[in-house]
């Protein structure tokens, strides 16, 4: 079963944009997202594109801030800090990567916990592995919608994450084990990928390498969620971590790419701001 991340999104932002209805008549506004995007870098644009076509959908006011790659860091955490005091701003999320001197970490640290839409706050990131009240990323929170979307049973689960990343393969693992799997974190220095890949029962690859997974690293029967987006070498078309051919016929569920992980990726962003925005209103 081929688990599309398109059409869960979709429901998933028609009850975002249902809950903004309501809001707006209760609190007098919408919610408000600011996206700031520095440099030219054709991904970044369309991402940024991408969550602002999203968050007008929803019913969102969207604003989007686009600033030269030559903009320093005092100017980017002077923009970031206005942001933060103006009352009328919900959530704040700057497009990554950002330009090689700037400090990524210290831009992120600047974003105030209560906007940080993107759950990378350090504030955020210690809230979810305290299990305390948070911005769940919105990466692996899409995975775990994805998983409970097709009908897979968490609890009890072997699961394997490859990739330990901040913002996905560590959060996705941590919320698996939230949710009773019991989780293995396999990386660039695990002995044996194949052999750890294939006793999972649950797998999840986000490594940024094209078709890394093959059919012999799948058990037969496993949930596999694709996070990578990759540019195939030979047909320059969008790919992901997985080879999806030859591993659709082993897997009880996958996700595809396009149309998996990412757009729900985007739709959890809506749901973020969202909460964020009631949050504040309902202090
Ligand atoms: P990252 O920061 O580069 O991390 C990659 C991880 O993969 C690292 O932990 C690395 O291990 C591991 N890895 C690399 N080569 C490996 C190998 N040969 N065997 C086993 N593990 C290996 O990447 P990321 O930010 O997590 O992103 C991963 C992928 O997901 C990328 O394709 C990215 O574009 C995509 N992504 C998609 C979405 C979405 O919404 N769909 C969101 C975010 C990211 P070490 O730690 O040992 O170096």
């Amino acid at each position: 079963m081929i688990i599309s991340g398109t059409t869960l999104a979709k429901e998933l932002k028609q009850d975002v944009a249902r809950r903004v209805v309501e809001a707006k008549e209760k609190y007098g506004r919408e919610p408000h997202l600011v996206v700031i995007l520095v440099g030219e870098d054709p991904a970044s644009q369309s991402y940024v594109k991408g969550k602002g076509r999203d968050a007008e959908e929803v019913g969102f006011k969207s604003t989007t801030i686009r600033r030269p790659e030559t903009i320093t860091e005092e100017e980017l955490l002077t923009i970031i800090s206005d942001l933060n005091a103006d009352d009328t701003v919900d959530g704040i999320l700057v497009q990554l990567p950002l330009p090689r001197h700037i400090d990524e970490d210290k831009v992120i640290e600047a974003i105030a916990k209560e906007k940080d839409v993107d759950g990378f706050h350090p504030g955020n990131v210690a809230a979810l592995w305290q299990k305390l009240p948070c911005t769940h990323p919105c990466t692996p929170e899409g995975i775990i919608k994805l998983l409970d979307k097709a009908g897979i049973q968490i609890e009890g689960k072997k699961a394997v994450v490859i990739g330990r990343s901040n913002i996905v393969g560590l959060p996705a693992a941590k919320l698996l084990l939230d949710r009773n799997a019991t989780v293995t974190i396999a990386h660039s220095r695990t002995k044996d990928l194949p052999k750890v890949a294939s006793e999972a029962e649950i797998l999840v690859v986000a490594i940024g390498r094209p078709k890394f997974v093959t059919a012999d690293m799948v058990g037969e029967g496993a949930a596999v969620i694709d996070v990578g987006v990759n540019r195939d070498p030979e047909t320059g078309k969008l790919c992901g971590d997985v080879d999806f051919e030859a591993v659709k016929d082993k897997a009880s569920v996958i996700t595809p790419v396009p149309g998996g992980v990412g757009p729900m990726t985007r739709a959890c962003l809506m749901e973020n701001t969202l909460e964020c925005f009631l949050r504040k209103m309902e202090k």
